[in-house]
């Protein structure tokens, strides 16, 4: 792992990640093992990949601020899981070999990661897609205060996550200043040129909800969002994608210490919507970990459920084969529940 930088990242925190206090839920397989604990129905759906069109890579866990939410148990401590280059270039060779358009590009906050800009770059002289999901207080910190025009210049999408366009919602979520911080991003995206309607420039919000219930109705959120943040603030943006929280890991032990573990499997499970299942972004993506192991998707990837070929192999990046990758079977869990509940949710946001 070449040199982090970590002076000025420490954020806003609700918590600490669970790897930091040696929690037992920090380890992926006691996740699966309280899930598989409770007294719900399994996910049985089988499911095969269709062609791969994304490639979401998560270049690392380090992030600058350490949310009650997080499925990555992302946050400063993080400092040992970050993309090497040499992964990032077998990354790339990868994407060569396949017809994947877009390039989804996560975290952490992947803007920490010291190869981040190269891979954007790398990216775009192939033509790519490029989507950066992005944090908003992120872009706040010392190393990263030029990238909002830097992206522009690249015509890089923007996925931001922000909770809440309230400030009490997103401060609980995210901790205390956290609301403040987003907004002041927002404007700086916005001066940059995000937001205010250029396809080329687009500016996505990503809401997930403050508590253990199923996002809401997308459409009907982002009018309103755009008229508050609007009214408020003065900010603007493209559009809302709504997403629900995945009972895993920072989230999963929220629950759990609140009592609402049961009852929130129980939503999802009672939410069941097979309608969902042809937008599943398992069905279309493939998501690389920061040390070049290959999943079905993010969620299976912090469960360190690997992706297998059809001979049993874990699936990495160093011996790519879209032709085995193909032929393979996702790997499917309770978790998966969180998914296809209600109107779904995908990285797209809602998907029926
Ligand atoms: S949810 Fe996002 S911003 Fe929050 S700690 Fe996790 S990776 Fe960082
Ligand atoms: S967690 Fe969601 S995206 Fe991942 S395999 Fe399950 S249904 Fe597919």
């Amino acid at each position: 792992m070449g040199a982090v930088e970590t002076e000025g990242l420490i954020g806003p925190r609700a918590v600490t990640s669970l790897a930091s206090r040696a929690s037992p839920l920090a380890a992926a397989a006691e996740q699966l093992a309280l899930l598989q604990r409770l007294p719900v129905a399994e996910f049985k759906t089988g499911m095969k990949p269709a062609a791969i069109d994304i490639f979401q890579i998560n270049v690392g866990k380090l992030c600058n601020m350490t949310c009650r939410h997080c499925h990555v148990d992302a946050g400063p401590d993080r400092t040992d899981e970050m993309m090497s280059r040499e992964t990032v270039d077998l990354c790339l060779a990868a994407l060569d070999a396949t017809e994947a358009k877009v390039v989804d590009i996560t975290g952490g906050a992947p803007e920490l990661s010291p190869n981040f800009r190269y891979l954007v770059d790398q990216c775009v002289a192939r033509g790519k897609h490029v989507i950066d999901r992005c944090n908003l207080t992120v872009l706040l910190t010392g190393p990263c205060r030029d990238l909002p025009q830097w992206l522009a210049e690249r015509g890089v999408e923007i996925v931001c996550s922000l909770p809440h366009y309230r400030k009490r919602n997103t401060d609980l979520q995210r901790g205390d200043g956290t609301f403040e911080r987003s907004v002041e991003a927002l404007k700086r995206l916005n001066a940059a040129g995000y937001g205010r309607g250029d396809p080329r420039l687009r500016l996505i919000l990503m809401h997930n909800p403050v508590g253990a219930f199923l996002a809401g109705d997308q459409k009907s959120m982002e009018k309103e969002w755009k008229e508050g943040l609007a009214a408020n603030h003065g900010v603007t943006f493209d559009a809302l994608i709504a997403l629900n929280n995945m009972p895993i890991s920072r989230f999963l032990e929220w629950l759990q210490a609140s009592g609402n573990l049961q009852a929130y499997m129980e939503l999802l499970v009672n939410a069941y919507n097979p309608a969902t299942l042809p937008g599943l972004m398992c069905r279309n993506t493939l998501s690389i970990g920061w040390d070049g192991r290959i999943y079905d998707c993010d969620f299976n990837q912090m469960l360190e459920l690997d992706a297998r070929h059809g001979d049993g192999r874990a699936a990495h990046i160093r011996d790519f084969d879209p032709a085995q990758l193909r032929d393979r079977t996702i790997v499917t869990g309770r978790h998966c529940f969180g998914c296809t509940a209600g109107a779904g949710s995908s990285c797209g946001g809602a998907i029926a």
